[in-house]
């Protein structure tokens, strides 16, 4: 016998038990590498270059073991391979008769040391199935191979230290509010860590009992310095390094989960790897091989093992991408399919949109049509031509003329016997676009819902309708009347166009301004008002192209890129909160000097009452104190629409020097004369909201001022405010923020209702590009998705629901 075949039935034994056990090295005291390590010189020709099997994760270790029996079964002294279990049944650990094997269905609980608490904790999480644990994914990695002696640490930076606890002191900072601080030290020096908790009355806080001198702790977070000693301060994440040496000391990245309260870290981590034990080989790819060829991304299973414990960076970055691209891609499809559905209706109605019908109407304009507005036009016209109905987006960043563009296509409409419709989201807005509408068909409501005008190129009147919620029901139902008849060719209106009682029966254009206020189940609802008309909606939220395309992919979008000759720049400027009285004394000299000025109040959380209120306190406060020479206005949500539209007409006409608001004028308002916005509070907006305010001034051509006051704002605010302060061009300005924040801070999360991604970011560009481009090509080929080949792609989509942006509102 060779010392060969001395260690091969062993080896076997051991690997075996391994399988058992689940893969979790305990088959030999001390783990199998010392085992391999010693065995080395006659394993090394079998199994090629062993390695460590410690290091490896479940999944690998599985595959590792597979492998190692598929190679030694043959030389076991000539016994026929897979035979093994049974010859040695001594080996086999008492069972119980085994329940079936656990499936990426089964709950949560059905896996080891999963009991009724951890269950409840997990639901916490949103974790209900073994497949949510696989697809509960780190939120960053451990990386042990990086980790550093405290000496090492550079100040600044986030580090992971391996440590001693030397002390632990506990201080209330309130009454149920702690502050924990640590001693820790290694064998090159000390540093400190502090943790706020909160605790109840008279008690201290759990960690400060539970973290002992003696403890080994592995700490990773911001270090900064305290008197020359390194601190991790704000709530370092700490975990013990008991139970975990393995993956502390074998140097891979390790994986941070998501955890709740009473979930400690190393339960997560126990529990996700149990789940990838038990259930990962189930997991089926769903892209069929064309696409991995196509797209050369990493297959799923690979992507998800690797995604939770990443051989290197690189395998992370291509996991990453892998499933960044799954959730794109499920987005892509269905803004895709939905795009061609839309497409693939019969007819729409195709209008004569000649550019010749609506010159009259252009000539009559007070200015000329920018480069960019005229090419949109076109490409609005070009689309209303057609008897496949226009789903379009048209971006302008604020001030740069969209309304006009809307008024020639409404035009168009109603210039070939159709009706047309434009919906706001705001009263305040719907008011306004009904005044500009009916000037620019030379008609005077006068107080009146309708007016009626007359325009180059139609030989009977025009007539301009108003419909709003806040109409008395009489006037609303005689509207409601008209609206059938047809006796109202162009519609202006908020959310009351889209009521069920509304019916717009020869609607061939319909507008949607600031359209991000919309849902797409709105914009729907609007559709649905007539007999599938063109669709133009409009959005002063600048979004980056590519954002845009993951948003709205259904949507053809065109931009108007070009401002109105002659605007100057407007002047931002952050202002201190010592400097109050010098921004409102540039109000009064600006008025002085014959221009206008908006106030908005801070936002305050709460209903449009409180918010009302607090605006009417501060028209008082300043009416009385500040400027008690000047006219001021004030405009709010609970304002009856009359006294809104007297407001603003007055504000408009110059009869007011200051207009008092809270944020409802964020959207829209359109005023040339007003040259100061003098937000306060301006450090509880989102950069986009900002960037809207200072669209309200700079409409005409006098040197526009946007003042914003923060009274106390922290260091993000701060730098929003500062960029808001240095970059006027909203497109940029989105790019910016987008690179600093992601896109939910910046549209304002609950507005924008981005669609759940949680590991692609939608910074992805890259990523959406491939994912629209590869979602194109399979429907390009299949579009019902019928192919064998796509059942598993159909299938997978139809379990992700995609939700689109607006659908949950
Ligand atoms: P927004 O794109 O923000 O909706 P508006 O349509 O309200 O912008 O236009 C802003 C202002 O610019 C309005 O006062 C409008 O009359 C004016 N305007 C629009 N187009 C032009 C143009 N081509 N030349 C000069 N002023 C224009
Ligand atoms: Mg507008």
């Amino acid at each position: 016998m060779t010392r060969n075949s001395r260690i091969i039935e062993p080896l076997l034994n051991i690997l075996e038990m391994e399988r058992e056990q689940g893969y979790q090295d305990r088959a030999v005291a001390g783990g199998l590498d010392k085992l391999l390590q010693r065995w080395d010189a006659e394993l090394r020709p079998i199994l090629d270059e062993a390695g460590s099997y410690s290091v490896l994760t479940p999944v690998q270790r599985e595959a590792w073991v597979a492998e190692a029996l598929k190679r030694l079964e043959p030389l076991d002294g000539g016994r026929p391979s897979g035979s093994r279990a049974k010859k040695t049944p001594r080996r086999a650990p008492p069972r119980r008769a085994r329940p079936s094997p656990v499936t990426l269905d089964d709950e949560a609980a059905r896996l080891r040391g999963v009991g009724d608490r951890v269950a409840a904790r997990l639901k916490k999480l949103g974790i209900e199935s073994v497949r949510d644990l696989v697809y509960h994914f780190p939120h960053r990695h451990n990386d042990y191979a990086k980790v550093r002696t405290i000496s090492e640490l550079v100040m600044g930076e986030v580090q992971t230290v391996v440590v001693t606890v030397w002390e632990v002191t506990a201080k209330p900072l309130r009454p149920t509010l702690w502050s924990v601080q640590a001693v820790l030290g290694d064998s090159t020096g000390n540093a400190r860590a502090t943790w706020i908790r909160h605790a109840r009355p008279r008690q201290r806080p759990y960690l400060a009992n539970s973290l002992k001198p003696g403890d080994e702790i592995v700490v990773s977070g911001r270090v900064s310095a305290y008197h020359g000693t390194p601190i991790f301060r704000d709530d370092p994440e700490f975990e013990p390094v008991k139970g975990q040496e393995e993956l502390v000391h074998t140097g891979r990245l390790v994986p941070v989960y998501p955890a709740t309260e009473g979930l400690p870290q190393r339960t997560i981590r126990r529990t996700v790897k149990n789940a990838l034990d038990a259930a990962i080989s189930q997991v089926a790819e769903y892209l069929p091989d064309e696409s991995l060829h196509r797209t050369g991304v990493m297959g799923l299973r690979n992507a998800i093992a690797q995604y939770h414990y990443p051989d290197s960076d690189a395998d992370k970055s291509a996991a990453r991408h892998r499933l960044a691209f799954d959730e794109l891609m499920m987005l892509q499809m269905t803004v895709l399919s939905r795009k061609r559905d839309w497409q693939a209706e019969e007819s729409g109605i195709a209008i004569d949109a000649k550019r010749g019908r609506i010159d009259g109407f252009l000539d009559s304009l007070p200015f000329e049509l920018t480069g960019a507005q005229s090419r949109v036009l076109d490409e609005v016209l070009a689309d209303m031509r057609h008897d496949r109905p226009m789903n379009r987006l048209l971006q302008g960043d604020v001030g740069s003329g969209k309304t006009v563009v809307a008024a020639a296509a409404l035009l168009m409409a109603v210039l070939d016997g159709y009706q047309a419709a434009l919906m706001a989201p705001t009263e305040i807005l719907a008011e306004q676009h009904f005044l500009t509408l009916s000037g620019l068909m030379s008609a005077s409501p006068g107080g009146s819902a309708v007016a009626e005008g007359r325009v180059p190129g139609l030989s009977r009147p025009v007539r301009v309708g108003l419909l709003l919620g806040s109409l008395s029901a009489r006037v609303r139902r005689t509207m409601h009347e008209m609206i059938a008849e047809g006796e109202i060719d162009m519609l202006i209106g908020t959310h009351a166009l889209i009521q069920g009682a509304v019916e717009i029966p020869r609607l061939a254009v319909a507008v949607v301004d600031e359209q991000h206020r919309f849902g797409v189940m709105q914009r729907a609802a609007m559709r649905d008002k007539g007999e599938r008309p063109h669709l133009l909606s409009m959005s002063a939220t600048p979004i980056p192209r590519s954002l845009a395309l993951t948003l709205y992919g259904e949507l053809d979008v065109s931009t108007i890129d070009q401002m109105p000759p002659g605007r100057l720049r407007t002047r931002t400027r952050w202002v201190e909160p010592t400097k109050r009285d010098a921004a409102y004394g540039f109000v009064r000299k600006q008025v002085e000097a014959g221009r206008q000025a908006f106030i908005v109040c801070p936002l305050i959380e709460g209903s449009e009452a409180i918010q009302s209120r607090a605006a009417t306190e501060e028209h008082e406060r300043l009416s009385a104190h500040v400027f008690p020479d000047l006219r001021l206005g004030l405009l709010h949500g609970r304002m009856g629409l009359h006294e809104k539209e007297q407001v603003m007409e007055d504000f408009k006409d110059g009869e007011l020097d200051v207009l008092v608001s809270t944020p409802v004028i964020e959207v829209g308002i359109d005023v040339p004369n007003a040259a100061v916005m003098l937000v306060d509070g301006a450090d509880r907006f989102g950069l986009a909201q900002l960037h809207q305010f200072r669209g309200r001034v700079n409409r005409g051509m006098h040197q526009s001022y946007c003042l914003l006051l923060a009274d106390d704002p922290g260091e993000e605010a701060k730098n929003r405010l500062k960029l808001v302060e240095r970059i006027d061009d909203g497109f940029k300005l989105a790019d910016e923020d987008l690179k600093l924040r992601g896109a939910g801070d910046y549209l304002g999360t609950r507005q924008s209702g981005l669609p759940n991604l949680s590991v692609a970011s939608i910074t992805d560009q890259d990523i959406a590009a491939l994912a629209r481009q590869e979602a194109a090509s399979i429907l390009d080929a299949d579009p019902g998705l019928a192919e064998p080949g796509h059942a598993p792609l159909a299938e997978r989509l139809a379990k992700a629901a995609v939700e689109l942006p607006g659908e949950m509102s």
